[in-house]
Order: structure tokens, then sequence, then C-alpha cells
């Protein structure tokens, strides 16, 4: 998992529960040998300021192209996403993302960290809702091929395409391990990191 910033020691708890090694990601030789990567949530203009620094776009995109899965949560969604929209006027309004999820991204959709709240989301393919906190979250729009697999508030808020999965909140904070279970089956489509 991407451990540049934010939240990715929560994602590590989660996913060693699950007995799935996992390597903290900072540099591009980080990814040889992952099958999954998780973009945790965080800022996600700090983010973008550090994959430039440690020149891991690129290898991102590969690592996608060669066959891996991705999973951004919150901040790391906004890094997915075909277009940003909301970044900060010191970026004069334009934010580098990775494009691998056919959908637009506007940050802080739901207000501010006041405004954090959290939610029991109707997911589909999940028979029982999934508790999900919501920390100046964004919201996807303008989705193209990406599938929708959960709205709040008539935005969505949970996308699939292929092995990229996004979330505007954050699926890594209440303990509840369904969403990270179905990140691993995405994975293990392909071929298993777990031990
Ligand atoms: N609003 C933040 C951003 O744009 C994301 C917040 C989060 O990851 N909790 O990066």
């Amino acid at each position: 998992m991407l451990a540049l910033q934010g939240a990715f020691r929560e994602h590590r708890r989660l996913l060693e529960s699950l007995a799935i090694t996992v390597q903290e990601v900072r540099l591009p030789a980080d990814l040889a040998g992952l099958d999954g990567l998780i973009l945790p949530g965080g800022e996600s203009t700090t983010m973008a300021r550090l994959l430039t620094g440690y020149a891991l776009w690129e290898p991102i995109r590969a690592f996608y192209m060669e066959g891996g899965a991705i999973w951004g949560t919150c901040a790391g969604a906004i890094l997915l996403a075909r277009e940003v929209r909301g970044a900060p006027p010191q970026f004069g309004g334009q934010q580098d993302s990775l494009k691998l999820l056919d959908a637009t991204v506007q940050r802080n959709a739901f207000g501010r960290q006041i405004n954090s709240f959290a939610a029991q989301l109707l997911v589909q393919g999940l028979d029982a809702p999934f508790p999900a906190v919501f920390i100046r979250a964004p919201a996807f729009s303008e989705v193209g091929t990406a599938t929708v697999l959960a709205e709040w508030e008539g935005q969505a808020v949970l996308l699939r395409q292929d092995r990229v999965l996004a979330t505007a909140f954050h699926p890594e904070l209440t303990g509840d391990v369904r969403l990270h279970e179905y990140f691993v089956a995405l994975v293990s489509r392909r071929e298993i990191v777990a031990n």
C-alpha cells in the first residue's frame, strides 16, 4: 500500500487481520512483486506532490497496466480519477491524477472537516449496510465506464472499474472488513499476495 502520507496504518491492520502480506510503498522499487495497491486517505494535494517527488506516477500506472489492482480511498480515490475538480488555487485549479478511473471527482463534495459524518451505506453486493466514514470526502460525477456500487445523497461514492476500486469514504476506520475482502477478491483474480 502507498505509505507516503495519510491513513495507511489502519489499512495495514485490517489487511493483516485477513492474513494478507502487506508491503509499504514509498519508492518505485517497492511495487515489485505486488498484486494489489491501496492508495489511502489523507490529503490528495500533498500525496500528488510526493508522487511527483518520488517519481511514482508512471510506475503506478505501469503496475496497473501489467495487471495489478488498485483501490483508492478518499484522497486516494481523488488520485485515480480522470479529472479532479476543486483543486486549491495554488495548484491553478489543476491537480495531477493517474486517470485510471473513468469519472470526474469533486473534492470536498460534502463540505469541510466539521461536516464529517458516518453513514450506513447500501453497497451493491453486500447484504447489510456498510458503516462509512466521510471526512472532507469527495464524490464522483460524469461516471463513464465505471460502475456505481454505492451512492450517498444522490452522489456516487463507490465505483468499480475492472481492477480499480474507488471509495469516497474511509472504509478502514470502523473494523468492518467486507470491502477489504472485496478488494482482496479483485486482486486474487490475478495472483494472490496472501501468505
Ligand atoms: N479532501 C481531501 C483531499 O482532497 C481528502 C480527505 C480524506 O482523504 N479524508 O485530499
